[in-house]
Order: C-alpha cells, then structure tokens, then sequence
C-alpha cells in the first residue's frame, strides 16, 4: 500500500525550490546572468585547494578498501578522533571520538539526534523564523514541532511566548544561529537565558530537555560579532554541524553530530545513533569524503564574500525604506516587505527578475528572504530592480 502520509507531502512543494525553478524557466528566455536568483542557499564560494587536492589523492590511492569501502556505522575512528580534538582545540571541551558521529550533513545530524531524544508524542520547539525542513525532521518522528512566534524586534529569542509554550511534554528544543533565514547570531545574553530556563525546567519536570543546535553556518560570522559556542552553555546539547556550507560542499553530504562530553548519556546517545542509522538506511557516510574533511578539519573556504555582499545590500536595502535587522552571519538576510502579503510582494519580485522567498513557509510572514550567495559583481547589478521595486510601492 502507498504510504498516504508522503504521498500527501508531494502536494507540499518546497516555496524555495518552486522559485528556484521558476528562475531556471526564466533563465531559458534571458540567460541566467540576467536572473537575480537569491533564492537558494547554495554555497558560491569554490572550495579550498587543499580538500581538493586531498580527494584527488586519496581516490588515486592504492588502498581502495580504506577509501571506498563502508564506514564504520559511527564514521571512521581516525575522523572522528580528528573531529574531536579539533573542537576540544576550539572552544575548550573535553570532546572524545566517543561523542562524535559521523552523518551526512546536518539535516542527517538533526534526523538522527531528534529521534534519539524524542519518543512518540513528545513536543519539540523552535523559533521563528525558523528553516521549514524542521517540520519534515521533527513530524516524521512522531514528535510534535511547536514554534514561538518570531521576536521581529532583533530576531533573537522571544521568552516571553517561549516560556508559554514549555509543557512536561517538551524533550526537546532545536535552535540555529547563525540563524536561517534571519542572518542573526545569538548573543551570550540569549544563550545565558536560554540555558538558565532549560535547567530550571528540567527541575521542575524531573526530566532532560535536549537542546539541539543546527550549526552548519557556525564559519560564517562577521567582523565583530559575538557568536559563542554554544555547547559551552548548556550541559545537555546535541550540535549538529555540517561541512556544507564552510567548505563549499553541501552536494558531499558530511557533517557530524558531536554531543557535549556533560551532557546525561552522552556516549550512549552517540551510540543509539548509530543504530538509528540502521533502522533508517541512511548508514556509513562516505568513507572518502570523511577521510578528506580530517585533512582540512579547521579549514575553511574563502567565506569573505558574503560580508561584502551583505554590507552592499543591507545599505542598499535600509537606504531604499526597507527595514531589516542586520545579519551577523549567514548568508542570509531578512527585510520587511513593503506590502503585508510578503508572497504578493515576492511575485510582484519577479517582474524585475527578482527571486525572492516570502517568509511565510519559515513561520514568518510579513517578511521575506534573500539568500546572497552569488557573485558580488550580480548583487550590484541586481540593486537597479530592488530600487524599481521599491519605487513601485511609492506611487
Ligand atoms: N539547517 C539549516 C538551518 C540549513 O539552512 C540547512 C541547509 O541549508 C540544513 C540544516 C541542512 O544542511 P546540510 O547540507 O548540512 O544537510
């Protein structure tokens, strides 16, 4: 029998991925050079020579069995120990390979960290504006996604509506910052509070409460932004970070989960991983691709280009009247639309070859997205149609 409940989802296309095909329609009758597509969030950047060299090295290796055979299920021990102290160097844990598991990206990490902590009919909260792909990771669980409306005001956390929403059946919250799509980095402040309401409610309820961090834009941070790790706050952390996005390679599928060395169960939960891995088919990453990411483990690709694009747009933008928190990282950023129909507003978008995303579908609406990972020389190109936009809603 068809599985009705996937079935109904094909009804559900992805907002971002029907406007990414719309722009490539539209690139078949005036080139693509001409469509502003900041639609997507594909990294632009290439990637460093070194992970490059590397892959080319060991595909050319005379060991075949070490490079493309299967992977352990937890990822290769050698990776993971590399893994772990590169963080332990970082940010000052006491990480061991035994609480790092190897995963194909963060959406891999998130799939498998939320039904390690997560029983049938448990709630799991986030915040608004919040990545959609949550909803898929946690429902399909069994699990329960609960979202606190957005705090517009600075995009940080809104306590007041969070703490509403806190019930004995939460075991679980997922945060990312740098945050998609809002560009916002949580402060110390935020990170404190949150930590301090987890730990209080976790008293009060006599049970965890698992915070799980979705990191993969944890590289791109700008030029004097406090963005602390935010492990370091909250004993029962889960962080799932990726390699997509740093090194330019999200079509690779690596990342990993790294569970905080304090956290209750913190081995066992790396563990039980592995035999979710089982349970779902979605076992071994890569063996070649994990071998290469050691090698680079605290590299990154030239990410510099997205603080430049940002700062041209978010002058561009705010000069314009729109308005817009200015993002601390990503490579994303989050203005108010000048009509409160966001998706009128995009679609009016596209007569200027403008590829914009309401943010409607990121529980959000009001507000829109622009993914800014194209080439600078395009962005400025592109600030002619913003301005012809704009200039509409003044008439
Ligand atoms: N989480 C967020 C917030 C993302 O933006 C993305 C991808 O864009 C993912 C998770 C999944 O990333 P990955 O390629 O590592 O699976």
């Amino acid at each position: 029998m068809i599985a009705e409940e996937y079935k109904q989802m094909l009804g559900k296309k992805s907002v971002i991925r029907e406007i990414a095909e719309y722009g490539a329609e539209r690139a078949k009758e005036i080139e693509y050079e001409h469509v502003f597509d900041y639609s997507l969030g594909n990294p632009s950047v290439p990637v460093p020579q070194a992970f490059t060299d590397k892959l080319i090295e060991l595909a050319s290796s005379s060991d075949p069995g070490a490079v493309h055979g299967y992977s352990p299920s937890l990822g290769i021990d050698s990776v993971r120990e590399k893994v772990a102290q590169s963080l332990k160097r970082r940010f000052g844990m006491d990480y061991q390979k035994e609480h790092i598991f190897m995963v194909s990206g963060a959406a891999g990490g998130l799939a498998h960290a939320l039904r390690a902590v997560t029983v049938k009919g448990d709630e799991v909260i986030t915040f608004a504006p919040y990545f959609p792909e949550y909803d898929p990771y946690v429902n399909k669980t069994g699990a329960v996604l609960k979202v606190v409306p957005a705090n517009t005001a600075d995009f940080q956390i809104n306590f007041t509506e969070f703490e509403k929403m806190l019930t004995p059946n939460v075991t679980a919250v997922i945060i990312n910052s740098p945050n998609n799509p809002s560009g916002i980095v949580y402060s110390t402040d935020t990170l404190k509070q949150l930590a301090q309401l987890l730990q209080d409610k976790e008293k009060e309820y006599g049970h965890e409460i698992y915070l799980i961090s979705d990191e993969p834009y944890r590289e791109i941070v700008f030029k004097n932004v406090d963005a602390p790790y935010i492990a370091t706050f909250y004993q029962n952390t889960i962080t799932c970070y990726s390699f997509s996005k740093s090194l330019s390679i999200p079509g690779e599928r690596i990342g990993y989960i790294a569970v905080n060395p304090a956290c209750k169960d913190a081995a066992l939960i790396v563990n039980i991983c592995g035999q979710i891995s089982r349970g779902i088919g979605h076992n071994c990453p890569p063996s070649i691709i994990q071998l290469a990411i050691a090698e680079v483990i605290d590299m990154t690709a030239d990410l510099s280009v997205y603080e430049t694009n940002m700062n041209i747009l978010y002058n561009e933008l705010t000069n314009l009247g729109f308005s817009c928190v200015k993002p601390g990282g990503t490579f994303y950023m989050f203005p108010k639309a000048l009509e409160d129909d966001a998706v009128a507003f995009c679609k009016r978008a596209l007569k200027y070859n403008l590829l914009l995303v309401p943010a409607d579908s990121f529980g959000c609406p009001g507000y829109f997205r622009i993914a800014y990972c194209i080439p600078t020389e395009k962005v400025e190109r592109s600030l002619n149609a913003f301005r012809k936009l704009a200039e509409e809603y003044k008439k």
